[in-house]
């Protein structure tokens, strides 16, 4: 007889390895029960995942788990949260054991790097399809929003750009990239790294914040129109990984970076008279931070080569209904 739903939920699902005491009631009941701490406001966000769409149907179940965490605990980063507890709605065609092993992994090897909490999901059958919900939290006032930019603020962006989009496109074409560079850009975009300590230390630092999961030009034209603002960029500064810079021409590279999708870096605005105290915070982080522009009034984003002349992106971000 094949497992039923409870007995799979029970096996990959129900697990101990992040076990927070702030959760009264977790996985087992009709819903779950979270102790609130006073003096936070509570941040929620879902992102779905959809095979064929978000990730080809042969990626490794473990990159699958570890992918549906990341892009929701990277919009807590955004928010300058602390991702606490996650749902986790999963759709599969077949009650294969070896898939929900190897997806539950992935999924648990972040949640317990951030002591995030599964504390209910559900689980049918039918495409291939995940939704998970994070919930986290934020000292009442503090959480970053993509409103608050303000004229001659300057834009920074953490780690480097481009580099899922290159993983990318190599895959697409099977062209190009080997050995070790290979694993680097399929680690890019099949495990990207949630920048949340990185979000944290914003927190009173930043004007305004958004992570890039549609290219940099798309989201940080989402932090400008939010903010009633405008913004230059300056292509030349932004940070390109060794490997794109190996990998294609200078020119590709900084398309690559404004306009693919999936980096899941952070970007976002702090004042001048603050960026003492971003460097500082941003001493004891690995991935680094680069400034590539500033807040100006006129409205939209425009981006400017070393020399001082207009560049012309050619597309935008990815989106699902154009
Ligand atoms: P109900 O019928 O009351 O909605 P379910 O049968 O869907 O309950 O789920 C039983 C319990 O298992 C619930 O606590 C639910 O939150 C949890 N659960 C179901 N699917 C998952 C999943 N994929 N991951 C984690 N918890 C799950
Ligand atoms: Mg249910």
């Amino acid at each position: 007889m094949p497992p039923s739903e409870f007995d799979l939920i029970e096996k990959y699902f129900h697990r101990t390895i992040v076990t927070r005491n702030d959760v009264a009631l977790g996985i087992g009941d009709d819903a779950a029960v979270i102790r609130f701490p006073p003096g936070m406001e509570l941040t929620l966000s879902t992102d779905t995942m959809i095979a064929g769409v978000h990730f080809p149907e042969d990626t490794d179940p473990a990159d699958i788990g570890y992918k549906a965490l990341a892009v929701n605990l990277s919009d807590m980063a955004a928010m300058g949260a602390e991702p606490a507890w996650a749902t986790l709605a999963l759709t599969i065609p077949e009650p294969d054991e070896q898939w929900l092993d190897r997806f539950a992994a992935g999924f648990f090897e972040l949640a317990a790097e951030f002591s995030v909490q599964l504390i209910g999901g559900d689980l049918t059958r039918g495409p291939l399809v995940m939704t998970v919900q994070v919930h986290g939290m934020v000292p009442a006032g503090m959480a970053l929003t993509r409103r608050g930019a303000r004229v001659f603020d300057q834009i920074y962006v953490t780690g480097t750009l481009g580099d899922a989009g290159l993983a990318l496109a190599s895959l697409k074409h099977a062209n190009g990239v080997r050995g070790w560079c290979d694993r680097f850009l399929q680690g890019r975009l099949n495990r990207p790294t949630p920048r949340v300590r990185e979000g944290i230390a914003l927190r009173g630092l930043a004007t305004s914040a958004i992570d890039i999961s549609d290219g940099l030009l798309a989201d940080l034209g989402h932090i400008v129109s939010a903010s009633g603002v405008g913004a230059r960029l300056c292509i030349a500064d932004i940070p390109l990984s060794s490997v794109v810079l190996e990998n294609s021409d200078r020119d590709a590279a900084r398309r690559m970076a404004l306009s693919a999708g999936d980096d899941y870096e952070l970007c976002f605005t702090v004042p001048r008279d603050r960026q003492a105290l971003l460097k500082a915070a941003f001493n004891h982080f690995a991935c680094g931070v680069t400034c590539v522009g500033t807040i100006l009034e006129a409205p939209g984003v425009r981006c400017y080569g070393s020399d001082g002349t207009e560049f012309h992106p050619d597309a935008i971000g990815y989106r699902h209904f154009q």
